[in-house]
């Protein structure tokens, strides 16, 4: 059993299921949606989840003609994206949960498309 929220906690899930194939995506269309270098999510069966608050508040945007991302419309936060085929399996933004997986996910995919100015061999080291 896992829960989440957007950034502005309006909309809130939970999730009755364990987490599958988490991954890191970098994928063209992950990379501009988050406005980031990548996107984490990972596999749920669709039934698995249920949104507790704010779920009027949820956009869905077709991102390609077979996949639509779900998103806070408040804040703006990713939170689901799903194959319109009806595949059985839906992937959730493993950032926007407040139950994170317990081990750390090493699994790239689409690294093909990787922005040049990330590195992933490098050592990470926090300059804040
Ligand atoms: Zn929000
Ligand atoms: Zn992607």
């Amino acid at each position: 059993m896992h829960t989440g929220s957007c950034f502005c906690k309006a909309v809130t899930y939970e999730i009755a299921s364990e987490l599958s194939n988490a991954s890191h995506c970098h994928c063209t269309i992950c990379k501009q949606t988050h406005g980031a270098a990548f996107a984490s999510y990972a596999e749920i069966p669709p039934d698995a989840l249920t949104f507790l608050t704010g779920e009027d508040l949820v956009t869905k945007y077709y991102s390609s003609p077979t996949g639509y991302r779900m998103f806070c419309s408040q804040c703006g936060s990713n939170l689901i994206w799903a194959r319109s085929d009806g595949d059985s399996t839906i992937d959730v933004a493993l950032a926007s949960l407040d139950t994170p997986p317990k081990t750390a996910i090493t699994r790239h995919i689409y690294t093909d498309t990787k922005v040049s100015w990330l590195d992933l061999n490098e050592h990470i080291k926090d300059e804040n």
